[in-house]
C-alpha cells in the first residue's frame, strides 16, 4: 500500500489540486509523488552565513546581511517612483530598493528594527544596493532561528504566476514527507557497498537532499544519490546486454572465405595497423559466436574505420549473407559507395547505392535485386531503413557516424532480417567521452581504434585573426603553388541562415579577388544548393580541377580528398569542438604536412577561447571529446539530446566519471557473481530494480 503511494497523482498532494497539478505536469513533467520527490533542488542558498557590508563585491551574487533598517522613503515620480530603504550593519550601509508594492511595504516594514535581509547585490555609482530583498524581522517572536541551506527548485514564469515558486515548492515537499511512511524509502543498496563507500542510507538521503542542514551533510547525501543513480542505470544497461546475449541468437559466420582472403591478399593497399587488426579479431569472434553482435567501433578521425567495416562485410558475404552500410548524409554515403566500389573492383561483388535521389525504374530494379539477393552490399542514407527496402538475407548492418541516427533508427535495422536480427556495427564519427559511451552505449560492446595509420604528420593548428589576413592569404598561395588544395569553411547555423549565407558569399567574392582566374579556380558548396550541383562541385575539387573549396559545414563529415592540406576555418568561435575536430580531420590525409588555420574575431568569450586553445593544444579526438564534455555539459553533446538516458537526476557525466566507473564496476561484479540477484544481500537491489526500472525515463527506449 504505502509503496504504491508514490504513484499517486500529484494533484492529490495537499497544496496542489487539479489546476496546479496540471501546471506541474505540463511545465516540469511532474505527474506523481515520486516525480516530485526526484525533482531535486538545482542549487541551495547558504543561509547559514552572513556577509558584512564592508566585504561586499560584485561576484558575491546573493548575500545575507544582518542589521538595522534606518530610513524608508519614496523617491521619484510616476513610473520611476520607488521605495528606498537605508540599511546599516556594523561595517557600512547599503540601499534597498522596491519598484512595486511601496504602499504596502511602507506600512509593514519597521524603521529602527533589526532585520535579516537576503538578495542579490549590485553597485549603483558608489553605492551598494539590493533590489527587492527578502526581509525577515528579528524580534522575540522571531529569534535567530537555526538557519539552513535552502533548496532552490527549478521554476518557470507560469509556475511562479500560479504561486508555485521555489518557496511554495519547499512547502509541498514538507507536505509530502509528512505523508510518507519511512518504509517507502527502504534501502536499495547492499550493506557491504554502503559500508565500503561510507554512504548514508537511502531514506536519509532522499530527505536531506531536500532539507540539508550543513554543507557536509549535503555533500554526503548528494554523493550517495549519485552513486545510486549511476549504479541502477548501469545495472539496467548491463542486464539488457546480458539478457540479449543469452536470448538473442545471431547468424553464425564460421568461415573466413574466398572474398575476404582475396581482398586481404590482393586488394588491401596498405598494412593494417595493430589496432585495426585487434578490432577485426574482436568482430570476427562476435560473428562466429552464434549471438547477435552489437558493437560500437570508436576511433579518431582518420583512424581507418571504413576498412574495418568493409572487411567485416566481407566476412558476412563469404558466409552467404548480404550487408548494408548506412551514412547520415548523401555526400557521405556516396563517398563510401565510391570508395568501397573501388576497393572491391575485380572481386565480382555487387555493390549498390540507395538514397532518396534514386528513383523510378532504377529504384524498382534495385529493390528487386536486393530481395532476390543479387546485391551483396547496399550503401546509402536512412532510405535504407524504409519499409519497402527488403533484403533476402541481411547478415550485417553497419551505421557510420551513428551519433546522428536516433536509437529508434538503429532498432529499425533489427527488423530487416529473419529469423535473427542482423549483426550490428556502429561506427562513430568522432570519439565520444568515456562516461558518455558507458551510458549512451552501455549496452553495447565497444572496440577502440587507438592508433593512426603510420606516416601521418600531425596537423599543425594555428590561431589567427583579421590582422593576419594578408599573411594567411600569402600562405595559401604558397601551398597552392606546391600543388596543394585548400578548404575554406564558414559556419552555417540555422537561426541566422540568411546572414551566414551572405558571409559565405562575401567570403567567396573576396577570395575570388585574391585568387583570380585563370590561375586559380574556386569551388563553392553550401546547403541551399541542389544535391546534384553540390556533388558536381565536390567532384571537381576531388579531381583537383579547383584549388580552393569554399564551403559550409556540409563537408564536415567523412569527405576524403588526400591532396587537400590546408583547412581555413572562418568564425571559428561559432563552431563546437566536435565539429572543429571533424573539419580539421578533412586534411592530413595525404603524405604532406597539413595545416589548420582557425580564424576568429579579436573578442572571444571565455568558452570560445578555451575551445580554440584546445584545438591548438591537441590533435587527439578523445582528449577533445573530454574537453567538450567539460565545457558544454553532457546535454549539449551532439547526438545525446534525443536520448532520454542522459537526463540524469543528480549525477553529472562531465564531473562524475569516477563515480560512474566505480558504479559500473560494482554492477558488473554483482551480475557476474549473482546474475539472478538471488543472494539475500542483493535482495534490496532486485526489489528496487523491479519496482522502479519502468518508471525511470529513457530506460524503455534502450531495451
Ligand atoms: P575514419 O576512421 O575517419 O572513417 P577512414 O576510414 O576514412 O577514416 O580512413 C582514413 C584514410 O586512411 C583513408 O584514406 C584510408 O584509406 C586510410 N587508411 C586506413 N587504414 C590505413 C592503414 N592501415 N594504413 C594506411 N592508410 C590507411
Ligand atoms: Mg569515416
Amino acid at each position: 500500500m504505502q509503496e504504491d503511494i508514490l504513484s499517486t497523482a500529484i494533484e492529490y498532494l495537499k497544496g496542489v489540486g487539479p489546476k496546479r497539478g496540471e501546471l506541474l505536469r505540463k511545465e516540469l513533467g511532474i505527474h506523481t509523488f515520486r516525480d516530485l520527490l526526484f525533482h531535486f533542488p538545482y542549487r541551495y542558498v547558504d543561509k547559514t552565513k552572513f556577509q558584512k557590508v564592508r566585504d561586499l563585491h560584485e561576484d558575491l551574487g546573493n548575500v545575507q546581511l544582518k542589521g538595522i533598517l534606518r530610513r524608508l522613503s519614496k523617491v521619484g515620480e510616476g513610473r520611476k517612483r520607488r521605495l528606498v530603504g537605508r540599511f546599516r550593519d556594523d561595517t557600512g550601509m547599503i540601499d534597498l530598493v522596491w519598484f512595486t508594492g511601496a504602499h504596502w511595504l511602507e506600512k509593514k516594514l519597521q524603521v529602527g528594527a533589526e532585520y535579516v535581509i537576503y538578495g542579490r547585490v549590485s553597485k549603483y555609482g558608489n553605492q551598494w544596493n539590493i533590489a527587492h530583498p527578502e526581509m525577515e524581522l528579528m524580534n522575540e517572536e522571531n529569534p535567530q532561528k537555526p538557519k539552513t541551506f535552502e533548496p532552490v527548485y527549478t521554476s518557470t514564469e507560469k509556475l511562479n504566476a500560479k504561486g508555485l515558486d521555489s518557496k511554495s515548492r519547499r512547502r509541498l515537499m514538507e507536505n509530502l514527507f509528512e505523508k510518507l511512511d519511512p518504509a517507502v524509502f527502504a534501502e536499495n543498496l547492499p550493506k557491504y557497498i554502503t559500508d565500503k563507500l561510507k554512504l548514508p542510507p537511502h531514506a536519509f538521503s532522499m530527505y536531506r537532499i531536500h532539507f540539508p542542514r550543513t554543507e557536509t551533510e549535503l555533500e554526503k547525501v548528494r554523493l550517495r544519490l549519485k552513486y545510486e543513480e549511476l549504479f541502477f542505470l548501469q545495472m539496467r544497461l548491463l542486464q539488457i546486454k546480458k539478457r540479449r546475449k543469452k536470448e538473442i541468437k545471431g547468424f553464425v559466420f564460421p568461415t573466413i572465405g574466398e572474398k575476404f582472403n582475396q581482398f586481404f591478399q590482393q586488394k588491401l593497399p596498405f598494412e593494417l595497423t595493430e589496432a585495426q587488426k585487434r578490432v577485426l579479431k574482436e568482430i570476427r569472434r562476435d560473428l562466429g559466436a552464434g549471438i547477435q553482435m552489437n558493437r560500437l567501433l570508436q576511433g579518431d578521425v582518420g583512424s581507418g574505420k571504413t576498412i574495418v567495416g568493409l572487411m567485416s562485410m566481407l566476412m558476412a558475404i563469404d558466409n552467404g549473407f548480404q550487408t548494408c552500410l548506412m551514412a547520415p548524409t548523401e555526400i557521405l554515403a556516396q563517398q563510401h559507395y565510391n570508395a568501397i566500389h573501388n576497393y572491391l573492383e575485380g572481386l565480382d561483388l555487387k555493390v549498390a547505392f540507395l538514397s532518396g535521389s534514386v528513383k523510378g525504374k532504377k529504384r524498382k530494379e534495385l529493390l528487386q535485386d536486393l530481395e532476390e539477393g543479387t546485391i551483396h552490399i547496399l550503401i546509402g542514407t536512412h532510405a535504407l531503413i524504409e519499409d519497402p527496402v527488403k533484403f533476402k538475407n541481411l547478415g550485417l548492418a553497419i551505421t557510420d557516424e551513428q551519433h546522428r541516427f536516433g536509437v529508434a533508427q538503429r532498432a529499425r535495422l533489427w527488423k530487416k532480417s529473419h529469423p535473427f536480427p542482423p549483426h550490428i556495427l556502429v561506427m562513430t564519427a568522432t570519439p565520444i567521452p568515456r562516461t558518455l559511451a558507458m551510458t549512451l552505449y552501455g549496452d553495447l560492446d565497444v572496440s577502440v581504434i587507438d592508433e593512426l595509420p603510420p606516416g601521418r604528420k600531425p596537423i599543425k593548428t594555428i590561431h589567427r585573426n583579421e590582422n593576419h589576413r594578408l599573411r594567411v592569404i600569402g600562405f595559401m598561395k604558397e601551398e597552392i603553388a606546391k600543388g596543394r588544395q585548400i578548404y575554406v569553411v564558414y559556419p552555417l547555423i540555422e537561426e541566422s541562415e540568411t546572414l551566414d549565407l551572405k558571409n559565405l558569399e562575401e567570403g567567396y567574392e573576396a577570395l575570388s579577388r585574391e585568387f583570380p582566374l585563370p590561375d586559380y579556380k574556386i569551388s563553392i558548396v553550401h546547403g541551399r544548393m541542389k544535391p546534384a550541383d553540390k556533388d558536381y562541385e565536390m567532384q571537381r575539387f576531388a579531381k583537383g580541377e579547383t584549388q580552393i573549396m569554399v564551403a559550409t559545414t556540409v563537408i564536415e563529415v567523412g569527405v576524403n580528398v588526400p591532396n587537400a592540406s590546408v583547412m581555413v576555418i572562418e568564425n571559428t568561435e561559432r563552431f563546437g569542438l566536435a565539429q572543429l575536430h571533424q573539419l580539421r580531420g578533412r586534411v592530413g590525409r595525404g603524405a604532406e604536412q597539413s595545416f589548420c588555420i582557425l580564424m576568429s574575431s579579436f573578442k572571444l568569450s571565455k568558452e570560445g577561447k578555451e575551445r580554440i586553445q584546445t584545438m591548438v593544444r591537441t590533435n587527439n579526438g578523445f582528449d577533445i571529446a573530454e574537453a567538450d564534455l567539460k565545457l558544454r555539459g553532457p546535454g549539449n553533446i551532439e547526438g545525446t539530446q534525443q536520448s532520454g538516458i542522459i537526463n540524469l537526476r543528480i549525477a553529472d557525466l562531465a564531473k562524475d566519471g569516477k563515480i560512474l566507473q566505480t558504479a559500473r564496476e560494482i554492477a558488473l561484479r554483482i551480475l557476474d557473481d549473482d546474475p539472478a540477484l538471488e543472494r539475500p544481500e542483493h535482495l534490496p537491489v532486485k526489489i528496487y530494480l523491479q519496482k522502479y526500472a519502468k518508471t525511470i525515463k529513457g530506460w524503455s527506449r534502450i531495451s
